[in-house]
């Protein structure tokens, strides 16, 4: 399988890369999902934004199989370049802080919506197989009780959210109206390793571990479900090779947390002091909750998270602890947000 990964040096890219890479996602990926060629070949395509991180994949270079190809998915010349060839895209890339949506629009409408514009307009063009766009459960706007069904209207609140809704629905549409194989994913907060420090868990994590104060936005009644990163990426694997065309999945972890049941987890797993939480004034078109119903993924792909939250977030707050050569020259790109909560 030729595969074109945008946004593979981040977060979740990357270690949906480092998954399909080690073999770890050989089950999910039924090597003849598509009677094609077994072999595996990964074309990364990142253009290193601040949440770029080329480290995340250096443990990949030189292996057969593997390139990372600099540059950015507004660039309709080298993504036709980069598009040639391939059997399949899983689209990334994006702008992804919510803060920073507030701060600045521009960026997400460009790279959130023009630049899934530019994929699939190449998709379409060198006729790939199948084109997996991944997005957010923030989409749908905020639930106060129950859970979002993949047929829920889509009504986002931030810039950012908005710029996801416009994307999913253009990838959908690319669907409907050209007959594109076209797959969407919907995922609620994903948390693990090699996430970058400005969202909420890393940025707490490593602002307590140096006894300095976090941000908590509000009263702290904020409820999330959280979602392990390898719990994400195998949903994705299982969407990419199972998935139906013009089909919407989604991905939750089935752990509820209001933001400030977190902090205080976060504060007793590093040990730190319980002081340090400082609230501060709730952020702007403020999301109450959000929750996904993952009934079509559970029957149609199998799918069931693995990852116990408790162990998933101590072994999240470990892997901080242990990697600070990681985190540390990052620092200085988180900008000053308020609360970083997703
Ligand atoms: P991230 O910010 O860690 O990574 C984004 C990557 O995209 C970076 O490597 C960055 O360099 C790259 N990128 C940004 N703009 C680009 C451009 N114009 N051209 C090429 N590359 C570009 O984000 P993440 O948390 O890994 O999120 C990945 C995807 O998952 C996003 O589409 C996001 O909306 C979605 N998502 C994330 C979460 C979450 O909790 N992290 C939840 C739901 C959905």
């Amino acid at each position: 399988m030729r595969l074109l990964v945008t946004g593979g040096a981040g977060f979740i890219g990357s270690e949906f890369v480092r998954q399909l890479m080690s073999g770890r996602l050989r089950t999910e990926l039924a090597p003849d999902c598509w009677n094609t060629d077994p072999e595996l070949q990964v074309t990364v395509l990142d253009s290193l934004s601040y949440s770029g991180v080329r480290e995340n994949l250096e443990d990949l270079e030189g292996t057969p199989g593997y390139r990372f190809v600099h540059g950015d998915i507004r660039d309709t010349a080298l993504v036709g370049e980069v598009m040639d060839g391939q059997e399949a895209v899983v689209h990334f890339a994006a702008e992804t802080h919510v803060d920073r949506s507030i701060k600045e629009a521009a960026p997400f409408v460009t790279t959130n919506v023009l630049g899934t514009h530019v994929l699939l307009e190449a998709a379409r063009a060198h006729r790939v197989r199948r084109f997996l766009h991944v997005s957010t459960d923030e989409v749908y706007g905020s639930i106060d009780e129950g859970s979002w069904g993949t047929d829920q209207p889509l009504s986002p609140n931030s810039p950012y959210a908005a710029s996801k809704a416009a994307s999913d629905l253009l990838a959908l549409s690319f669907h409907r109206t050209f007959g594109m194989d076209v797959v969407v994913t919907r995922c609620s907060n994903n948390y693990g390793p090699r996430q970058f420090p400005e969202k909420v868990i890393p940025l707490f994590v490593t602002r307590l571990l140096e006894g300095l104060p976090v941000p908590l936005y509000g009263d702290g009644s904020h409820v999330r479900d959280w979602l392990h990163v390898s719990d994400h990426c195998r949903g994705i694997a299982l969407a990419l090779s199972r998935g139906r065309a013009g089909e919407v999945y989604h991905f939750g972890g089935g752990r509820e947390l209001s933001n400030l049941e977190l902090a205080a987890e976060l504060v007793r797993l590093t040990g730190a002091r319980p002081d340090l939480i400082r609230r501060v004034s709730d952020r702007r078109g403020h999301d109450l909750r959000y929750s996904l119903d993952i009934g079509r993924s559970r029957r149609e792909l199998g799918y069931e998270p693995r990852v116990p939250f408790g162990r998933g977030l101590c072994d999240t707050v470990s892997w901080y602890r242990d990697s600070r050569s990681w985190w540390e020259p990052l620092t200085n790109r988180v900008e000053e947000c308020a609360g970083a909560v997703g």
